[in-house]
This record gives C-alpha cells, structure tokens and sequence, in this order.
C-alpha cells in the first residue's frame, strides 16, 4: 500500500518542506518504492513512463544524497548527471530539481543542443551539482573540454528506450564510461527493449527493479476511446469535437511533422487557438509554444511523438490521437499526457481503415479494447472499408449541425463507458454521435 504521507520515506526535512508547496500530500507508488531505497545509494532499474511521479523519485533522493554529502563544487565537475532525450525533458527536470531543492543550496544546469553554447559553459565554470542534459550536446562539451565525469557520483538515464529510438545510445555510452566507476546508477524506461535491458545489465550493479507497468497506468485513470473515422473526414470530425467547450486543453497528436502543421493550419482556419510543436521548429519558437499552451492562451497543442515527449503540462483534459502511432508504446505516452499524477483524463483515438493494424497492437500492449464511439463518420468508414459499396451522400457530406448540440446533456448523462470511470463524452452530441461501446476489457482478451 503506498504511505499516506512523504514523512518516514527518509527525506531531509528542506525537501518535505519543499513538498508540501509542491502540494504533494503522498507519494505516487514509484515515489513510495524507490525513494528508501535510492536515499541509502542502490541502483535502479525503473520501468515507468512519465505521468507516474519519477522524476521526483529519483529527484527527491539525488537531492538528499547531495544536500547530505556537501561536496565543494569544481568548475566543469558535476556530482550528479541526468541524461534525458529531449530538450523539453531536460527542461522540466531541471525545473523540478529546482523546485524540490528550493531549500537546499545545491546548483542544477540544464544543457540541450539546438541554442548556443555560451550560457551552458558559463554555468558549467561556475560550477554545478546537478548536470541535466541531452547527450549529443553533452558530448560536444566533453569532446571540447568544458565538462568533466570522473565526480560524478549519481548517474540517471531518463527514457533510456526513447534515447535508443532517438539513436543517443553510442553517445549515452560514450558518457556513461567516462564517469566514475563508484557510483549510484539509475535507469528509468517505460519499456525494456534487447538493447536497453543489455545496457542495464552493463552499467547497473544489483539493481533494485521497480516496475509501474504503462498497461496499469492507462487503464486505470484515462478513459480512452476510439473512432473510426476516414482519414479525409478526420478534420470536420476533430474541428466538431473541439466545438465542446468542455474540451478545454486538448493535445492532438499526428505521425509526422507535415501532419501536425496541417492540422495546425486548418484549426487556426476554423478559428481555434492553436501551436504546434515538433522537431523541425526552433527552440525558441518549441518553448514559446508549449508556454502559451501551459498558459491556456493556446487551448490546443499540436504535436508529433518526439516533440511531445517532455511535455508536463497540467490539467491537459484530452489526448487526440489524430493519427496513430506506429509503435503502440508511443500510444501509452501520448495518452500518459493527461492524468497526471492520480488526476483523470480522456484520449481519443482517430482510426482510418490504414490504421487498423496499430489500434490491435496498442490494444494488445495496454490490454485494454478501447471503446467504440459511433458517430456520423462511421458509415462512411465501413463504406471505405468496403469500396463495393455505394458510399452515400448523406452521412458523407452531412456537415455538423450546431442545433443538434442541444441534445448534448442527455447523451452525457447517458454515456459511460461499459462502467469505467470516465469523463462524459465530448462527441456525444444527439443524433451525431451515438455511442456504441464496444466490450472494454481491462483483463486482456480482445473484443
Ligand atoms: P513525472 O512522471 O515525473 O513526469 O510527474 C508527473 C507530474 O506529476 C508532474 O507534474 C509532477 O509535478 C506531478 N507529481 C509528481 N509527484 C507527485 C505527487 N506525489 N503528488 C502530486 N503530484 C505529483
């Protein structure tokens, strides 16, 4: 059973302090198993996504350890390093660091490629702590001597299996053998594929294996469902659900850069506020972004997988899966952007008859089949699976009719899915969107 409260997990008093203007009243259960056992220096291997609490489970002790050790800081020589694949991971774990740390009188830098340099030696010669960073500009730091390994006495990976799939893990390597021999390693990756669980057997030393399986974290608190929609209806069916005002913080997700800027495009067309974020855009214009949709000045974000991947914004209310992802763990962390840490949330999936073959293996990596909601796309849907037939006009063209929202509040009163928790339906208008709800399993069988 997880504790009820952060007292007796073996923090030094500044951090419950901190934690409790965090408004952190109990661990999650990561944070619960971990914390005792990373404060007396053991080695991890966490299987866990974000959305589960861990970057305060391995913050909240790297902090302690250092807080208690109150090693001299040398320029260039950090005592713990974090290496995270994202900018927008490193980001947040840093600001996490600080703010748990905020009592303490410790030194975090962050460093990421894509900006200059000049701010990151800086901060390096003045000397730090705790080191949070991306590898490949990691490395070109090391490469030219600004930072150095051999003090560092805490090493954590973050998304050890996104840093593999992102091609970081020759660099990772490189990093990881130039730091010292005697240290406490920590490993976090919400799955565990050959390489990675071969880098954990190399690098970890009797490592405690604590594992928050993504399969329990969605099907517990997000209520998920699935469209299946055409792909060229795809936009009317999300601009009309976007419609519901209930929708208040929306992240939509598509495949590819192209995609999410067309879907950006065309919601700014209906009139919403909207950003995009991915790879090809600038730092700068990424971290402009994601503020204005922490803000709410942006009601919904636009976003590709890798952009995505360090997003924690809080209070996101539904995940769109505007296309699916061709690898069903990349399904588990999309939809792991809301219900954050015990809240609950909703994630919407778009499913065009190209994209049949993902929704199986999602549903066979979670678990969990995910509810069907019948709307006025489906037929067309099953007339696009079926090209012999006759597609019929009416339910192609059939343009969303406001006056129907009317029937709104009977059709969310009436829906739930199949006895799960879950918000009311936003496409539950009336006649639009007649739910059918497929058989939900929460134990593994299909439908
Ligand atoms: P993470 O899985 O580390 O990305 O954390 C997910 C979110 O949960 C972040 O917004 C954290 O600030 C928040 N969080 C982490 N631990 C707790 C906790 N014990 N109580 C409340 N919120 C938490």
């Amino acid at each position: 059973m997880t504790p009820a409260s952060f007292d007796g997990l073996g923090l030094a008093e500044p951090l419950r302090l901190a934690l409790k203007t965090e408004n952190y009243l109990k661990p999650t259960p990561i944070q619960a198993q971990a914390i005792p056992l990373l404060v007396e220096g053991r080695d991890l291997l966490g299987i866990a996504q974000t959305g589960t609490g861990k970057t305060a489970a391995f913050a909240l002790p790297i902090l302690h350890r250092l807080a208690e050790q109150r090693r001299p800081r040398t320029p260039g020589r950090p005592h713990a390093l974090i290496l995270a694949p994202t900018r927008e991971l490193a980001r947040q774990i840093d600001d996490r660091f600080r703010a748990y740390g905020r009592k303490l009188h410790l030194r975090s830098a962050v460093i990421f490629g894509g900006v200059g340099q000049g701010q990151q030696v800086k901060a390096l010669q003045q000397g730090v702590d705790i080191l949070i960073a991306t590898p490949g500009r990691l490395l070109d730091l090391y490469a030219q001597r600004h930072v150095n390994f051999d003090q560092i006495s805490i090493l954590v990976l973050d998304e050890a299996d996104r840093m593999l799939d992102m091609g970081f893990i020759r660099d990772v390597r490189k990093i990881v053998a130039a730091c010292r021999k005697e240290r406490q390693t920590l490993l976090f990756s919400a799955t565990m594929p050959p390489d990675i669980a071969k880098l954990a057997a190399e690098i970890l030393r009797n490592p405690v294996r604590i594992d928050v399986s993504p399969a329990t974290v969605t099907v517990d608190r997000i209520d998920q469902r699935v469209y299946f929609v055409p792909a060229q209806a795809k936009r009317d069916l999300l601009v009309e659900l976007l419609a519901d005002s209930a929708m208040d913080r929306v992240l939509v997700f598509t495949r590819t850069k192209h995609g999410a800027d067309k879907v950006c495009k065309f919601l700014r067309h209906a009139g919403l506020a909207v950003e995009a974020i991915h790879g090809n855009k600038a730092q700068n214009a990424r971290v402009r972004a994601l503020e204005a949709f922490r803000n709410g000045k942006a009601r919904v974000l636009v976003a590709t997988d890798i952009a995505a991947r360090g997003i924690d914004v809080p209070g996101i209310s539904h995940v769109i899966n505007y296309e699916l992802p061709n690898e069903p763990e990349s399904y588990v962390h999309r939809i792991g952007r809301t219900a954050r840490a015990g809240a609950g949330g909703t994630a919407l999936a778009f499913c065009d008859s190209s994209e049949r073959a993902y929704l199986r293996d999602i549903e066979r990596l979670t678990r969990v089949s995910l509810a069907v909601v019948e709307h006025r796309h489906t037929r067309a849907e099953r007339v696009e699976a079926a090209p012999h037939k006759t597609p019929s006009n009416k339910t192609t063209s059939n343009r969303w009719r406001p006056e129907r929202q009317a029937a709104a509040p009977a059709a969310k009163q009436s829906w739930r899915s199949n006895g799960r928790r879950g918000n009311a339906l936003p496409a539950a208008r009336g006649a639009l969107a007649r739910p059918r709800v497929a058989r939900v399993s929460l134990t593994g069988e299909s439908r």
